[in-house]
C-alpha cells in the first residue's frame, strides 16, 4: 500500500490567475483538497466569494461546484500553504521583462523562495509557469538553500498547455501530461496528484527538468511558427494577386500539414505566445545557441507586420487618409472567448488607427473593461450596433461568434459607408459583397 500522502495528496496552487484559478478549481472538482494562494487580496476575495476575476467559459460553474464541495479554499498566507500541501503547484506569472526579450522571473523566484522558507515537512514543489530552460534546476538549488532544517523538499516541473477559452476542458482532459522530475518519488507524487486524469488514458511523458521546461516553449514556438508561416504566405499573395485563404485551404488538406493554426490573418498575441518565443530566443542567446532559434525572431517580425498591414488596408479603403475617418473596431481581446488583452493584436491595431488620426470606436463582448483600463484614449461602444453607427470603415479584429453571425444587411443599414476589413478571415466575403460592401482581407485580392 502506498502511504496516505501518495494516495490523495493535498494540493496547493500558488498564484491564482488564469492558469492557477483554473488549475485549483479543476483539481478540487476531481476530488482533491486544494488551497489556492495569491498575493493579490482582491483576487483571493473574489474567488472566496465564488467570482472568477476574468472571463473563462464554464469556470464560474465549476468554481461554485468546487466551493460547495468544501474541498477548495483560498488564502493569502504562504505559511498556511506550506503547512497544508503535499504537492504545491506554482502558477505565478512570467511576463516579458521591461526593455528586454527575456522572461521576468521575479515572481517565480519570489514564490519558490517564500514557499520553501515555510516548509517544515516532506513536500513536492511543482512549477507550472512557463520558464526559460534551466530555471527549474536553479530553483531546486534555491529551495534546498532556503528550506528550514528538517524540511525535505523536492522540485519538479509540470508545464501547462491549457488554452484560454477552453481552460477547464483542457485541464480536465489534456492532450498529454509532462512531468519533469528528479526522482521516482516525485514521479509517484505527480501520478497521485493526476490520478483521475491518467486513469482516462491521457498520454504521459516523464522527463528530466530541462526537457519538461523545453516542451512548453517548443510547443508554443511551433504554433507561432505555423501562424507566421501562413501569414508570410499572405505577404507573398499580396504581392502577386494570389488568395491566401484558398492557399491555406489547399495546404490544410495535406494531413502532414493540417489546418489548425494555419489561419491567415492579424496574427497571434496574448499573454503566452509572443513573450514565450521572445524569452526562448533570449535564453538561447545566453546559452550560446541563439542561432538555432534565430527564425523565431522572424516569426515575431512577420506577426507584428500584419498589424501595420491591417491599418494600411483600412487606410486604402478611405483613399489613404485616415484623418477624421470613423472606424468601428470589432474586438479587443487577443482571441475570442477571452477577456485577456495582454499583447492583443486587436487593441494594438485600434491604437495604431487612432495614432493615424482615425476616430476609433471599439466594441468587444467581454474585454471592454480591461481594454479601457490600458487604452483609455480609445472610444468604447456598449454594443456591436452602437459601434458601427455612422462608420466609414468597419474592421474585424477578434473573431467573436457574434461578429461572424452579424447580418451584412443589418450592419449595412447602420454604417455611413459599407466598407469592411476582415482582419481574421472570419466573414463570408461573398455575402458581404452581395450586400454591397467593399470587403478586404489580408492576403486576399481586392475583387474576387
Ligand atoms: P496571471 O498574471 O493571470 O496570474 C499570475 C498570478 O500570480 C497573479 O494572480 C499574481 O497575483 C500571482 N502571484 C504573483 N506572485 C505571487 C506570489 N509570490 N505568490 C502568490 N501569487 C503570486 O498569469 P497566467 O496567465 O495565469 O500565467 C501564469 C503562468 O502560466 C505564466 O508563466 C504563463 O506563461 C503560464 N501559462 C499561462 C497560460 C494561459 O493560458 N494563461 C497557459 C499555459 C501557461
Amino acid at each position: 500500500d502506498l502511504p496516505p500522502v501518495a494516495q490523495q495528496p493535498r494540493l496547493t496552487v500558488i498564484g491564482t490567475g488564469y492558469l492557477g484559478a483554473t488549475h485549483a478549481v479543476s483539481m478540487a472538482v476531481l476530488g482533491y483538497e486544494v488551497l489556492g494562494v495569491d498575493v493579490d487580496p482582491a483576487k483571493v476575495d473574489a474567488l472566496v466569494a465564488g467570482r472568477v476575476p476574468f472571463h473563462e467559459p464554464g469556470l464560474p460553474e465549476k468554481l461554485a461546484e468546487a466551493l460547495a464541495s468544501g474541498r477548495l479554499r483560498f488564502s493569502s498566507s504562504m505559511q498556511e500553504a506550506a503547512e497544508f500541501g503535499d504537492v504545491h503547484f506554482v502558477c505565478v506569472g512570467t511576463p516579458q521583462q521591461r526593455g528586454s526579450n527575456a522572461a521576468d522571473l521575479t515572481y517565480v523566484d519570489g514564490a519558490f523562495r517564500e514557499l520553501a522558507s515555510h516548509i517544515t515537512r516532506r513536500a513536492l514543489v511543482v512549477g507550472k509557469s512557463t520558464v526559460p530552460v534551466g530555471t527549474a534546476a536553479r530553483l531546486a538549488a534555491l529551495v534546498r538553500e532556503v528550506a528550514p532544517a528538517g524540511a525535505d523538499v523536492e522540485v519538479a516541473w509540470n508545464p501547462e498547455f491549457l488554452r484560454e477559452g477552453y481552460a477547464v476542458q483542457d485541464t480536465l482532459h489534456p492532450d498529454r501530461l509532462v512531468f519533469g522530475v528528479e526522482s521516482p518519488w516525485a514521479e509517484a507524487q505527480l501520478r497521485a496528484a493526476f490520478r483521475p486524469v491518467l486513469d482516462e488514458g491521457t498520454p504521459l511523458v516523464v522527463a528530466d527538468l530541462p526537457t519538461s521546461e523545453l516542451v512548453k516553449v517548443a510547443a508554443n514556438s511551433f504554433l507561432a511558427t505555423k501562424i507566421s508561416f501562413i501569414n508570410a504566405m499572405a505577404e507573398i499573395c499580396e504581392a502577386t494577386g494570389a488568395d491566401v485563404s484558398l492557399l491555406a485551404s489547399a495546404l490544410s488538406h495535406d494531413t502532414r500539414i493540417g489546418g489548425r493554426f494555419l489561419k491567415p490573418g492579424l496574427g497571434f498575441g496574448g499573454g503566452c505566445l509572443p513573450k514565450d518565443i521572445r524569452a526562448f530566443s533570449a535564453r538561447a542567446d545566453e546559452l550560446g545557441v541563439g542561432q538555432a532559434v534565430r527564425f523565431l525572431d522572424e516569426v515575431d517580425a512577420i506577426n507584428l507586420r500584419r498589424r501595420q498591414r491591417t491599418v494600411d488596408l483600412v487606410a486604402e479603403l478611405v483613399d489613404g487618409d485616415l484623418a477624421g475617418k470613423k472606424v468601428a473596431a470589432l474586438g479587443a481581446a487577443f482571441k475570442p472567448n477571452s477577456d485577456d488583452i495582454r499583447d492583443a493584436p486587436a487593441l494594438d491595431v485600434a491604437r495604431m488607427l487612432r495614432d493615424a488620426g482615425a476616430i476609433v470606436t471599439v466594441y468587444d463582448p467581454e474585454a471592454m473593461a480591461n481594454a479601457a483600463r490600458v487604452r483609455p484614449e480609445l472610444r468604447y461602444a456598449p454594443s456591436l450596433t452602437a459601434a458601427v453607427v455612422d462608420a466609414d470603415v468597419v474592421v474585424l479584429l477578434t473573431e467573436w461568434q457574434q461578429f461572424r453571425d452579424a447580418d451584412p444587411e443589418d450592419l449595412g443599414a447602420l454604417v455611413h459607408t459599407r466598407r469592411i476589413v476582415d482582419g481574421r478571415h472570419a466573414l463570408d466575403a461573398d455575402r458581404y459583397r452581395a450586400a454591397g460592401w467593399e470587403y478586404r482581407a489580408l492576403g486576399r485580392p481586392v475583387a474576387p
